[in-house]
C-alpha cells in the first residue's frame, strides 16, 4: 500500500474514550480549546527554535516566528496556524490518534461518570488537542515537518467520532494549521472580538506574537493584521506588572492543570549565577503523582529559548509537585539532560530553588485552612524530605503535620511545634504510636497510661511515618519515642506510678511470669509486668533497639527479608483476667487462657495471628464454660 494514499484509521481506544468524555464534561468550559491550540502552536515553535540551535538551516530564511488566527465568518471556521516544527504523516497519526501518557487507562478507570467530578479530573489530565471537538464538528490539520520536503505534507481530519483520515499533501509552508469547522450551535466563536477576549484571558503570556486580522469597522477599509497578545515571556516581566489572573493562566499553560494554583513565587537572581524562576504550588495533586514516570520538574529555558520540559535536575524528589519555569542566562544553549547532570552550577541552583520552594510552603503555613488543603494533597510527598535532604531537615520538620491524641481527629493537622508547646513541663520526649491505620493507632492499648495521664501522643498511620521520625530523630532537642518500644518509664509524668507497688507485683506474680514464659518460650523474648496498661490485660512491645512493628510490616510487604526478632510480652497485674490466670490450677485451662490473652495483644495492635482458627476455638471453649 502506498503511504500517499488516503487512509481511514481508528482512534486508539483510550483516545476514543477520552475524546468522548471531554466533549461531554467540558461543555461549560469550551473556550479553552483556543488556549490548547495556541499552546500547541507555541510548543511547536519552541521545538523548532530548539532544533535550530544545532542546525540553523532547518528554519527557512526570513522566518518570523508567530501564530496566526483566521476566522471565516461565512463558512464558520477558525484556523490556528504556526510556523513551528510541524508533523510528518506518521507523527500526525501517532500524536493526534493516540495518547502516549502513562497511566491513561488507570486515569480513565478512575472516572466516576459524574460529570462534575470527571471534568475536574480531566482538567488534571490535561485536555490538549481533543478539546477542539467540544465546539467543532470537524477538525482538519494540515502540517509539514520542518525536516521534510513540501511533497511530504499531511492532511489529518476527523469528525471526532471513532475515526480519522490521513493523506499526504503538498504544502509549501513548514508548520501546522488547525482548522475547526464549528458546530452549528457554536458559531458564536467565529467572531474576532470573542476570540480576542479568550486570548487575553488564556494566552496573553504566550511569548510569540499571535496575529489576527483587525475587526472591520468601516465597510470599505481593508482590515490589517494586528498582534493581539503582549507577546513577552511572562517571567521576564516585572512582578508588579503581572496580575494574579496572569500568573494563574500562565500556571495553567505550564502545568496543563485546570484549576488556579495555590500559590507562586517569582524571583530574579543576579550575581554569580543569573537566572529567573517562577515556581507554583498546585491546588490539587495530579492523578499520577505516585506514578514512577509521571511528569515532574520545571520547564527549562536558556536566555528565553525553550530547552526542555520536565527538567527534573532543579528540584529534589520530595518537591516534585512544584511546577513552573527556570530561565538561565549562564547555561549553554546546547545544554542536554546529560550536561545538566554534570554542570556544577545546577547544584547551587537546585539548593536555591529548594529553599525557595520550602519558603513558599512555609509562607502558606500561616494560613491554617489553606495549609491544610496543601498538606492533604502533598504532605505524603513532603514527608520524604528529611531522608532525601538532610541539610533541610529542620526546615521540613516545621512543615510536617500529624494526627494526635489531643484532637481526636484523623486529619493530620498538628505541627510538632504545637505538640511541644502542649508538652507537660517534665516531659522530655515526643511520644508516638505507629499503626496500619488511624483507628488502630488511636485505640492502641499502648496509649492507656498516656491517656490516663493526659500526655499527648502522635498517631502515625501513613506508611512512611515511622521511617520519617527515624530520620528526624528529634525536634527542637526533643527525641521521638515509640510508645511500644523498650521499658516505659514515665517518671513523674505518671501520676499513679508507684515503684514499690511494682516491685510487690513483680514478686507476687513471679510464678505466673515464669509459667507464661515457659508456655511462650518460642514466641517471646521476655515476659514482664507492664507500666503501660490500665484497661487491657496485656500488650506486646519491642526492645528499645529493635525495629518498630509497623515499620517491619511496611518493609516486609515491600518484599524485604528481615531477621526474626522476638517480642516482649507485658502483662497488666491489676487486670482481673491476669489475676484469674494467676489462680488457675488446671494446666489446660491455664494454657488456653494465657494463649487467648497473648493473641488478643496481637490483635489489638493490628497484627495478624499465625493460627486464627486456634484462637477462635480456644476463646469459644472459654465462653462455653461461662454458659455452663
Ligand atoms: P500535549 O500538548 O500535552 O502533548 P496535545 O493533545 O495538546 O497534548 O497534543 C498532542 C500532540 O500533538 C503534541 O504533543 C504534538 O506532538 C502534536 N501537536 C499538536 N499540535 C501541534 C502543532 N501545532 N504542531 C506540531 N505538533 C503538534
Ligand atoms: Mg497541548
Amino acid at each position: 500500500m502506498s503511504v500517499d494514499k488516503k487512509e481511514t484509521m481508528g482512534f486508539q481506544s483510550e483516545a476514543k474514550q477520552l475524546l468522548h468524555l471531554m466533549i461531554h464534561s467540558l461543555y461549560s468550559n469550551k473556550e479553552i480549546f483556543l488556549r490548547e491550540l495556541v499552546s500547541n502552536a507555541n510548543d511547536a515553535i519552541d521545538k523548532l527554535r530548539f532544533e535550530s540551535l544545532a542546525d540553523e538551516t532547518i528554519v527557512p530564511e526570513g522566518t518570523d516566528f508567530g501564530i496566526r488566527i483566521d476566522i471565516d465568518e461565512e463558512s464558520k471556521t477558525i484556523t490556528v496556524s504556526d510556523n513551528g516544527i510541524g508533523m510528518s504523516r506518521e507523527e500526525a497519526v501517532s500524536n493526534l490518534g493516540t495518547i502516549a501518557r502513562s497511566g491513561t487507562s488507570q486515569f480513565l478507570a478512575a472516572l466516576t461518570g459524574d460529570q462534575k467530578k470527571d471534568s475536574q479530573l480531566i482538567g488534571q489530565f490535561g485536555v490538549g488537542f481533543y478539546s477542539s471537538f467540544i465546539i467543532a464538528q470537524e477538525v482538519v490539520v494540515e502540517s509539514r515537518s520542518a525536516k521534510l520536503s513540501p511533497e511530504e505534507g499531511v492532511r489529518w481530519s476527523s469528525k471526532g467520532e471513532a475515526e480519522f483520515e490521513v493523506e499526504t499533501i503538498k504544502r509549501e509552508a513548514i508548520g501546522t494549521s488547525v482548522t475547526l469547522k464549528l458546530k452549528a450551535d457554536e458559531s458564536e466563536f467565529a467572531d474576532g472580538w470573542r476570540l480576542r477576549g479568550i486570548i487575553k484571558k488564556y494566552a496573553d503570556h504566550v511569548a510569540v506574537p499571535i496575529t489576527m486580522k483587525q475587526v472591520a469597522t468601516e465597510e470599505d477599509k481593508v482590515p490589517e493584521d494586528e498582534v493581539v497578545n503582549t507577546a513577552k515571556a511572562l517571567w521576564t516581566r516585572s512582578r508588579n506588572d503581572i496580575s494574579d489572573e496572569e500568573y494563574s493562566e500562565f500556571y495553567k499553560a505550564v502545568s496543563h492543570d485546570f484549576q488556579d494554583p495555590m500559590s507562586w513565587s517569582h524571583n530574579k537572581v543576579e550575581g554569580k549565577l543569573d537566572y529567573t524562576t517562577l515556581l507554583y504550588i498546585p491546588a490539587k495533586a495530579p492523578f499520577d503523582l505516585w506514578h514512577r514516570d509521571s511528569p515532574r520538574g520545571l520547564k527549562l529555558y536558556v536566555q528565553r529559548v525553550f530547552i526542555m520540559d520536565e527538567a527534573e535536575q532543579f528540584l529534589p524528589l520530595y518537591l516534585r509537585f512544584l511546577r513552573g519555569v527556570v530561565d538561565s542566562n549562564d547555561l549553554p544553549l546546547n545544554v542536554s539532560r546529560e550536561l545538566l547532570q554534570k554542570d556544577p552550577s545546577i547544584d547551587s541552583m537546585k539548593s536555591a530553588l529548594t529553599k525557595r520552594g520550602l519558603d513558599m510552603i512555609e509562607k502558606l503555613s500561616s494560613d491554617d485552612e489553606k495549609y491544610q488543603s496543601f498538606w492533604d494533597e502533598f504532605g505524603q510527598v513532603l514527608k520524604e524530605g528529611p531522608a532525601e535532604d538532610f541539610g533541610n531537615k529542620d526546615k521540613i520538620a516545621k512543615l510536617l503535620r500529624f494526627a494526635t491524641t489531643e484532637t481526636g481527629e484523623e486529619k493530620q493537622n498538628q505541627s510538632l511545634s504545637k505538640y511541644i508547646e502542649r508538652m507537660k513541663p517534665e516531659q522530655d520526649k515526643i511520644f508516638y504510636v505507629a499503626a496500619e491505620n488511624y483507628h488502630t493507632a488511636l485505640n492502641s492499648p499502648h496509649l492507656e497510661v498516656f491517656n490516663k495521664n493526659g500526655i499527648e501522643v502522635l498517631l502515625l498511620h501513613d506508611r512512611i511515618d515511622e521511617w520519617l521520625v527515624g530520620q528526624l530523630n528529634e525536634y527542637e532537642g526533643k527525641p521521638f519515642q515509640d510508645v511500644a518500644k523498650g521499658e516505659l518509664d514515665l517518671g513523674n509524668l505518671d501520676g499513679e506510678k508507684d515503684d514499690k507497688q511494682k516491685e510487690e507485683n513483680e514478686k507476687k506474680l513471679s510464678g505466673l511470669i515464669s509459667k507464661v514464659k515457659d508456655l511462650l518460650e518460642d514466641q517471646v523474648e521476655e515476659v514482664r509486668i507492664t507500666t503501660r496498661l490500665t484497661d487491657s490485660p496485656a500488650c506486646l512491645v519491642v526492645a528499645e533497639d529493635d525495629m518498630g512493628i509497623q515499620m517491619r510490616r511496611v518493609l516486609e510487604s515491600a518484599g524485604q527479608a528481615l531477621p526474626e526478632t522476638k517480642r516482649i510480652f507485658e502483662i497488666n497485674p491489676t487486670h482481673p483476667l491476669v489475676e484469674r490466670l494467676d489462680q488457675e490450677s488446671d494446666s489446660d485451662r491455664f494454657e488456653s487462657l494465657a494463649l487467648v490473652i497473648f493473641d488478643q495483644a496481637k490483635l489489638a495492635e493490628g497484627s495478624q495471628l499465625d493460627e486464627p482458627a486456634n484462637y477462635v476455638s480456644r476463646l469459644n471453649e472459654l465462653l462455653l464454660e461461662l454458659a455452663k
